[in-house]
């Protein structure tokens, strides 16, 4: 909390942060599941203004938080003994898979290690060894192999720049195809293949098969 910040208890709502701040350039309010609710404002606005301006958006912010109590509501933090299964189920299932997607396009890489990482769903070194997170497993197949067809093409392009977006639109193309025959997989994953597929041909980013497998990842679990 900065000494500028003016806490105001809603009844229903809680606490609500009103914060002053150079980078606003208009009235704004945030709700977050875990650091609650804020309003941010431009230095010249008086704290006032932020309040009325509250108070008629008073119950979008109700039907916010109660959006993301519905949608946090499964979301909990698993078990040691959790974390021990997964890692088990994810040192037998993905290096596996990974060897399957690098002989398949070409890609060599060193180690492959497993943990259990708190910000990223994997990573390649510069020198080629890709590092994994255990919970990749708990992702459907399609997904999984997004994680480590991405990491893959790291061993190619260092970066996240127009080359590397390329090679991977290219291997996640013809992956999906490849899903996408119920006979090469299982059904409900050729099921969920034909619904990116579709996803990506009517999307307009630059990377349509990035951008709907990303977005699904995102929604899939949080970290
Ligand atoms: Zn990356």
């Amino acid at each position: 909390m900065k000494p500028s910040d003016k806490i105001y208890v809603d009844p229903e709502i809680g606490e609500v942060t009103f914060r002053k701040s150079v980078r606003s350039r208009s009235i704004g309010i945030r709700v977050h599941p875990v650091k609650g609710v804020s309003v941010s404002m431009p230095y010249i606005v008086p704290y006032s203004a932020a309040m009325a301006f509250f108070r008629l958006r008073r119950e979008w912010v109700l039907e916010t938080m109660a959006k993301q109590r519905e949608r946090y509501k499964d979301v909990r933090i698993p078990t040691a003994a959790e974390i021990e299964a997964m890692r088990r189920q994810a040192k037998a299932e993905l290096p596996p898979r990974l060897a399957e997607l690098a002989a398949r396009y070409g890609f060599m890489y060193g180690k492959v290690t497993i943990k259990n990482n708190a910000t990223n769903w994997g990573s390649c070194s510069t020198k080629g060894n890709i590092n994994l997170n255990l919970k990749v497993v708990r992702l459907p197949a399609l997904l999984q192999d997004y994680v480590l067809l991405h990491e893959l093409c790291h061993l190619r392009h260092h970066d996240h720049g127009h080359a590397f977006h390329l090679l991977l639109e290219h291997v996640l193309t013809d992956n999906i195809l490849k899903l996408m025959d119920s006979s090469a997989t299982d059904p409900e994953t050729a099921a969920m293949a034909v619904g990116f597929a579709r996803k990506a041909a009517a999307s307009r980013a630059k990377y349509p098969l990035d951008h709907v497998l990303t977005s699904a990842i995102r929604q899939y679990c949080a970290l």
